[in-house]
């Protein structure tokens, strides 16, 4: 079999509906992972999409409104891959940022995120369902400050850590824990900065690749960090930006 398939391997992706999510879903179902697609709204695309590749998945209702949501979703299901993608950005200067999108940012990006990879491993472990491997969307802003978005920023930097203790603590048991940094990507979450040519423009000309993102740049890489290939790659956060970092 070769070290980048995912046959026989049941996978659950937050935020699975649109973007980023999505395109990680159809990855991991065409390197032959059943793949359950969660989101707080149906995924009957990305089904649609997973399908049209010869893979198979199914739909999950899961609202990270409550964080806790996602602690039944593991028992007795088999999972031995999880991707925490769900995430959403809220824009404000910091002298006017609200307590409210402090902590909705917060609830989704970061308190949700952990407790749901603590439900994964927990029935991982109780099953037997190792080698394991979850993978976080962290950003490039895990690194950076950006402007405007306090909470999204310090939910990002929090990712980046998680992700290195949960591997700490992880490694040894067989489950693999990395994370992977988009830099701009043409989804949902940016839709608000392409809107705006000015800002599009300086940030594209940061970009070396000379090119927005595509939510399918990150499906793969994915893909890869869930695969047998990836065995030995513990607390990375892989930076995926057209090399804005390397910059
Ligand atoms: P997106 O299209 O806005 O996707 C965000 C996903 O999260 C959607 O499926 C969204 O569902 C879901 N979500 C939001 N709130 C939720 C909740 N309460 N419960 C369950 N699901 C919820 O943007 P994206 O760019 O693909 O974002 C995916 C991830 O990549 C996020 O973690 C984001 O921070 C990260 N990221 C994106 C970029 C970029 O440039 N686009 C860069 C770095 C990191 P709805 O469709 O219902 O809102």
């Amino acid at each position: 079999m070769s070290p980048f398939s995912l046959e026989n391997r049941r996978a659950l992706v937050t935020g699975a509906n649109t973007g980023i999510g999505q395109a990680i879903a159809v990855s991991l179902a065409a390197q032959g992972a059943h793949v359950t697609c969660a989101g707080r709204r149906e995924c009957t695309e990305t089904l649609e999409m997973i399908a049209d590749a010869g893979g198979q998945g199914e739909a999950l209702l899961l609202d990270f409104a409550d964080p806790m949501a996602a602690q039944d979703s593991f028992t007795d299901v088999g999972y031995s891959i999880l991707v925490n993608n769900a995430g959403i950005i809220r824009r404000e200067d910091s002298l006017d940022f609200t307590e409210a999108d402090w902590d909705a940012v917060m609830d989704v990006n970061l308190k949700a995120l952990f407790f749901t990879t603590q439900a994964f491993a927990r029935a991982a472990l109780e099953q037997g369902n190792t080698p394991s491997a979850v993978v976080n969307i962290a950003s490039l802003l895990s690194f950076q400050g950006g402007i405007r978005v306090p909470s999204y920023t310090a939910s990002k930097h929090g990712v980046a850590g998680l992700t290195k203790i949960l591997a700490n603590e992880w490694a040894a048991k067989g489950i693999n824990v990395n994370a992977i940094a988009p830099g701009y990507i043409a989804t949902n979450n940016t839709e608000a900065l392409r809107a705006d040519p000015e800002r599009s423009e300086a940030i594209l000309a940061r970009i070396p690749a000379g090119r927005w993102g595509d939510p399918s740049d990150i499906g793969g890489t994915a893909a890869f960090l869930c695969s047998p290939a990836a065995r030995y790659i513990h607390g990375a956060v892989l930076n995926v930006d057209g090399g804005w970092l390397a910059r």
